[in-house]
């Protein structure tokens, strides 16, 4: 295996480990430019790059070196400006033997750029059973009469359950059937960081403008609008413009609006207002199932005893299944036949008891671990900065994605005053709208935090 084979077979797995738009912003222009003995230099654009690959993926990227080549054990950032430009980030050329299955992973490319539809995410490649048919019949509904059945529809379920590719199906069928309507899918965080900057740079009517004209307005992720007073302001106002035009309206939300926390009520009645439907998780059959559609959109045969092997022990999420093929894929295609013995070997990583999710220890740890501290640090009465923010956010996520009380929280952090958590928790709230550093930070650790 050459390098660029090699990098991007690590790219491909990097993506099951990293959201798309951290995997964009760090990967972007990355090669591996030497390989020697047991140490692989990479070259990144900027010091940024570098600062941010060492510090925070240089484990994780060294581990899925490993893995594809054990000899190799070490792992060196260099920055060389534009050096990157033409390998292997770029899609991959016929004589390479990594094609296909990678380049699905590469697929951010080939997303249309004015409706950031992504032309993979179809209805015939969504697998549909008892845990999503009211979801996949309300989205094919809204599909076929957009504005005019569900609106709005809000698909609600846990993460890697098929929100996205759902409410794109519903924008690419759209767009096929219906040409002249205007099709936009836009992430919340997107959406919100827009409207910031537009109030930021007073230029709030021109962003409202740009929306006016869509007809099918795709919002994923709704519940990163939570807490977020302004944004949730300035959306009342476009849900409303566009409601009122029969303009259709998807969305998604890891939760159901009513257990959104801090979504204003009047927003929550918009959302309530139309149809909610949820995907939950997939039985074995059905996994089986869609490992099989996975296998057969890229024409490949694998033996059934591995496929079912995969559909007992990878439960978490239909994200999770896909890796855990994408990864046995890339390991026959690379180096050789594999059986049963090196699929369980290779799966480890993918394996997770379904109750195995954010706990109290998992979100101390992390938040350490994030920050470089050990555990208790994290308890340490001081006010040295590099230990309050971290302090903060702990009590934050503990608040957050644990909803545990604030008095509580006081008790853990060594009876303090419930107010100190209070004040933590509207701390790290208010910053996460106002600083993009922070929003991502606090992404990282709770991707960490929920990827076992
Ligand atoms: P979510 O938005 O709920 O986090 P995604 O829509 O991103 O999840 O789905 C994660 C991955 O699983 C995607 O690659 C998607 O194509 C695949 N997937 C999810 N649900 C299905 C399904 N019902 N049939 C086929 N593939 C699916
Ligand atoms: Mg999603």
């Amino acid at each position: 295996m050459n390098n660029i084979e090699l990098w991007q077979s690590v790219l491909a797995q990097m993506q099951f480990h990293i959201s798309k738009a951290n995997f964009a912003t760090w990967f972007q222009n990355t090669e591996i430019i030497i390989k020697e003995n047991e140490k692989i230099v990479i070259s990144v654009p900027n010091a940024f790059s570098k600062e941010w690959l060492s510090n925070k993926y240089n484990k994780l990227i060294l581990k899925i070196l490993h893995d594809i080549d054990d000899s190799i054990k070490d792992l060196e950032f260099i920055i060389r400006p534009n050096s990157a430009k033409n390998s292997s980030f770029k899609v991959a050329d016929e004589e390479n033997k990594v094609s296909e299955e990678i380049q699905l992973r590469f697929d951010e490319f080939k997303i249309n750029k004015e409706t950031n539809l992504n032309p993979r995410y179809t209805f015939e490649s969504f697998v549909v059973g008892s845990f999503n048919e009211l979801a996949h019949a309300a989205a094919l509904a809204v599909s076929e009469n957009p504005g005019l059945t569900y609106n709005p529809l809000f698909i609600y379920g846990g993460t890697g359950l098929g929100k996205t590719h759902l409410m794109q199906a519903i924008g690419n069928k759209i767009t096929e059937n219906l040409k002249k309507k205007k099709v936009r899918y836009i992430s919340s965080e997107k959406f919100v960081s827009g409207i910031v900057s537009a109030i930021r740079n007073n230029s709030m009517e021109s962003f409202k403008a740009s929306l006016a004209p869509i007809d099918i307005l795709i919002l994923d992720d709704i519940q990163f609008i939570a807490g977020k007073n302004k944004s949730q302001e300035e959306f009342f106002h476009v849900f409303n413009s566009l409601y009122e035009k029969n303009k259709q309206i998807v969305l998604s939300s890891d939760r159901p609006p009513n257990a959104i926390p801090e979504l204003e009520d009047r927003l929550r009645s918009r959302f309530e207002g139309g149809m909610i439907a949820d995907v939950s998780l997939p039985d074995y059959e059905t996994r089986l199932v869609i490992l099989k559609t996975k296998l057969q959109e890229k024409n490949i045969n694998m033996p059934e005893e591995i496929l079912e092997y995969i559909a007992a022990n990878v439960k978490k999420n239909i994200r999770e299944l896909e890796g855990a093929l994408n990864k046995l894929l890339i390991y026959e295609k690379i180096n050789r036949k594999i059986d049963i013995e090196t699929t369980k070997k290779l799966l480890k990583g993918f394996v997770f008891s379904p109750f195995d999710v954010a706990n109290y220890k998992k979100i101390i740890e992390t938040v350490a671990r994030f920050y470089n501290l050990e555990e208790k640090n994290l308890f340490d009465p001081t006010r040295r900065k590099e230990i309050v923010k971290p302090r903060q956010i702990a009590m934050y996520l503990l608040r957050k994605e644990l909803k545990y009380s604030f008095p509580a929280i006081a008790r853990k952090f060594g009876g303090k005053d419930h107010t100190t958590a209070i004040y933590a928790y509207k701390k790290i709230l208010q910053e996460n709208e106002e600083n993009n550093k922070l929003t991502e930070e606090l992404n990282l650790i709770k991707q960490r935090i929920y990827s076992g």
